[in-house]
Parts: C-alpha cells; sequence; structure tokens
C-alpha cells in the first residue's frame, strides 16, 4: 500500500498508531529520523496508515516536537494515509499546515478524565470542535482534511470507574451534529470485553449511522485486545489502530502492553483471509528498526516471538 497499492482492495485498514501512541507514554525520546526510517519501513510493508504524532505543545511532550517535520515526510510517501491527533483548535491548525491527511481529536466520555486531561469539560470540548470544524469550511477542499473525534475512556475510566453507555452515546451525536465526519471509540484503559465491544458499537452506530462509526482504538492492558477487535469486527469495523510492537506499555502496570500489537493483528486477519495490503514477512522486520533506535524499551508480540508457521500464505487457515 505504501508503495501505491489500491486501497480500495483492503478488507480492514490496520492504522499504525505506535509513532503516536506508542511513543507518548514512553520516557526516552526517538530522534526524528529514526522515526522517518520506522514511518518508510512500515509504508514500504504496506501499511496504509500510519498516525505520526500529536500537535501537542512541545513543552508538554517534546517527544512530539518534530509532529510537523514528520508529516511533512510522511505526506512524500506515495499511498500513504498520514494521520495527526491534535487536542484543540490549534494543534489542528498546525496538522491543516503541514498537510495532514486527518486529525483526530480526543474527546474524553469521562469529564474527570477530560479535565485531568485537556482541562476542559464537554461543552468546552463541543464549542472547541465547532471552531475547529468552522476554520476547515474555510479552507479549499483539497487542503481539509479528515476531522475525527476520538472518544476517550469510551469503555471505562480510570479516575470514575465504569463509564455510563448513555454518555457515550450523548457524546457521539453531540460531536457529530458539532460537525465531525466521524467518531471513533477508544479502549484508553484497557478496560473493555468483547460483549461490551458489541453492543456500544451498535448502540453508537444506531444512533448516528454506521458510516461515521468505522474505528476502533483498542488496548490490550488485559489481554482482551484481539478478541475485542474481533467483536468490533463482527459489528462491522473496518478499522482497527495497533502499534509495532505493542509499544507504550503503561509505566504504572509493569508488563502490561499498551496497544494491541501490529504484528498479531495483521497476523490474525490475514490468517482469516482478510486482506490488509500488509506483507507480513516486511513487517516483522520494521521491529529491528524500532529496537535498535529505542534501546531497552520493551516490546511485545506472541507473532514475532513464535513466528510465521511452517507455509504460511495469507487466508492460509481459511481452508
Ligand atoms: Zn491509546
Amino acid at each position: 500500500m505504501g508503495a501505491g497499492a489500491d486501497r480500495m482492495s483492503i478488507d480492514v485498514l490496520v492504522s499504525e498508531v505506535g509513532p503516536r501512541d506508542g511513543l507518548q507514554s514512553l520516557k526516552a525520546i526517538m530522534p526524528t529520523e529514526a522515526k522517518k526510517a520506522w514511518i518508510r519501513a512500515e509504508a514500504d510493508a504496506g501499511v496504509p496508515e500510519i498516525e505520526v504524532g500529536s500537535f501537542v505543545p512541545p513543552k508538554l511532550l517534546p517527544q512530539m516536537a518534530d509532529c510537523e517535520e514528520l508529516v511533512r515526510y510522511a505526506v512524500t510517501i506515495p499511498g500513504l494515509h498520514v494521520t495527526t491527533l491534535a487536542p484543540n483548535l490549534k494543534g489542528v491548525e498546525r496538522a491543516v499546515a503541514a498537510g495532514a491527511h486527518k486529525v483526530s481529536i480526543p474527546v474524553s466520555a469521562s469529564e474527570t478524565h477530560s479535565q485531568a486531561n485537556v482541562r476542559r469539560n464537554h461543552a468546552e470540548m463541543l464549542q472547541e470542535v465547532r471552531r475547529i470544524n468552522e476554520m476547515l469550511g474555510e479552507l479549499p477542499e483539497e487542503r481539509r482534511p479528515v476531522f475525527e473525534a476520538g472518544i476517550a475512556t469510551a469503555f471505562g475510566c480510570t479516575m470514575e470507574g465504569p463509564v455510563p453507555e448513555g454518555k457515550v452515546l450523548e457524546l457521539a451525536h453531540a460531536l457529530v451534529e458539532a460537525g465531525c465526519r466521524e467518531v471513533g471509540l477508544s479502549d484508553t484503559t484497557g478496560y473493555a470485553n468483547p460483549a461490551q465491544i458489541r453492543r456500544l458499537v451498535r448502540m453508537v452506530r444506531a444512533e448516528i449511522g454506521e458510516e461515521k462509526l468505522t474505528g476502533v482504538h483498542l488496548h490490550n492492558t488485559r489481554g482482551l485486545g484481539l478478541a475485542n477487535a474481533m467483536a468490533a469486527l463482527e459489528e462491522g469495523i473496518t478499522t482497527l489502530d495497533s502499534s509495532l510492537g505493542g509499544i507504550g506499555g503503561c509505566p504504572f502496570a509493569p508488563g502490561a502492553s499498551g496497544n494491541i500489537v501490529t504484528e498479531d493483528l495483521v497476523f490474525m486477519l490475514e490468517s482469516m483471509g482478510l486482506n490488509t495490503g500488509i506483507n507480513l514477512d516486511r513487517l516483522l522486520k520494521v521491529r529491528d528498526v524500532v529496537a535498535e533506535a529505542l534501546p531497552g524499551a520493551e516490546m511485545y508480540g506472541f507473532t514475532p516471538e513464535a513466528g510465521l508457521p511452517l507455509g504460511f500464505h495469507p487466508g492460509w487457515g481459511t481452508t
């Protein structure tokens, strides 16, 4: 895909978030050149979409200070869809200036989490989303990125505990009304289980329309990442976020990985005969690029440990 393969032939879009979500929670700062090599290597392996960074103030997250440069670099890779995170209007403006194809703003379903994270409640976040949409609306179409809101803590919050589903529905509805093209659901805390995923995806799609909820962002904190991914797929979700080597494990829970592992996710999908456009052999080799640039950082994944099964080929598990 990165080499310009056909995006339309993909069954499930695997969106690599390692350079953003993975690195964001690490203390070590990866050099910009190493990030570029990582992005390039994944694109060359066929990864169709990469979230290359976050437009947060560099003072808050020095790891993301090179986001501009990374976007400018990544958009030159043919066929690669370049996404970023931005917490506010200013961040989205920076993303637009750099030429990102898609920007997502995290909006927490838990008001306590929202206050702690961005010091804004729901009403203030919705106001920000409206201002962003106004700004985007004035841009010529070819410069306008897809604008999505990711509902963080949609399946539970480390500060509030369970998050009522009604609250997620209400927020999804309000975000679409405020102008978001799409809404995603994020299991920020790794609390979700497959039954919950199935229920909430179904409810939100019924509320805002199927085409407005196509992606979920899952973590593997409690080992349910792939089970949750399957539940989401069975409800019609077609975009799954993951990170190479599952990097970005929570510093407060040693041994607990963060995002679902891209290599394991791609193995599951490809062996089921679902086309991701990704060459698994090449993807596995990208680990070396990342490991070299992040000495000592933990990398996860069962498939990389065990290796590919003898005679593996896409769809091999379907016959
Ligand atoms: Zn995450």
